[in-house]
């Protein structure tokens, strides 16, 4: 993971398009596509909203409003982006990047090392988390996981009464 410079820094995009299309998830493959999640989320005023991740946050600009147009034509014809909101965690110098995001082949093997207690010491975080990876739902479950086990092996080591 370290040696490949894991995680990537991931961009996300709120794109309204044009009429209330149908309900849609689509997940691609990162470096072949420039949008790698796409899931449309409500309806405003006739139009639709759609969430994108891009796994490389450099590999496209909310501003390019017909550049986002072709990235999401690839998955729907025709598609219509009347506006975009885009900020660049990757970009901002306070933030220096998003989320967590891995490359491909990296999470599953370095993730479970990673998660592995040190003697007493145990660890939690988003990064790490066997659910959600890198969400805010990672951070809560890998923190429940982690007081659980600490809690079991305290309770192992309490004295018999
Ligand atoms: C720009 C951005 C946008 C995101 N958007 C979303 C989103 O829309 N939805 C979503 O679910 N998730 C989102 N995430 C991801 C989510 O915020 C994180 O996955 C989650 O907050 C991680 O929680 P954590 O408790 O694992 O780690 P953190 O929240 O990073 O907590 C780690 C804490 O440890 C502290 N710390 C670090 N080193 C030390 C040290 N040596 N000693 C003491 N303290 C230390 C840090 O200051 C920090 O407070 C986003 C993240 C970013 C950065």
């Amino acid at each position: 993971m370290i040696a490949r410079k894991d995680p990537k820094l991931a961009g996300k995009l709120w794109i309204r398009v044009r009429g209330e299309i149908e309900p849609i998830t689509i997940c691609a493959p990162a470096g072949k596509y420039l949008l790698n999640a796409v899931r449309t989320e409500r309806y405003l005023d006739g139009d639709t909203l759609v969430l994108c991740m891009c796994s490389d946050d450099s590999a496209i600009r909310g501003e390019d409003r017909f550049g986002v147009q072709a990235a999401l034509r690839k998955f729907i014809l025709g598609i219509e982006v009347v506006d975009i909101a885009y900020h660049s965690w990757a970009g901002d110098e306070f933030s220096k990047g998003g989320w967590m995001m891995s490359h491909p082949g990296c999470f599953i093997p370095g993730a479970v090392v990673l998660r592995q207690p040190h003697g007493n010491i145990h660890f939690a975080g988003s990064d790490i988390s066997a659910s959600e990876a890198g969400s805010i739902e990672g951070a809560l479950s890998s923190g429940a996981q982690a007081a659980c086990d600490v809690s079991i092996k305290l309770a192992k080591r309490r004295p018999e009464l």
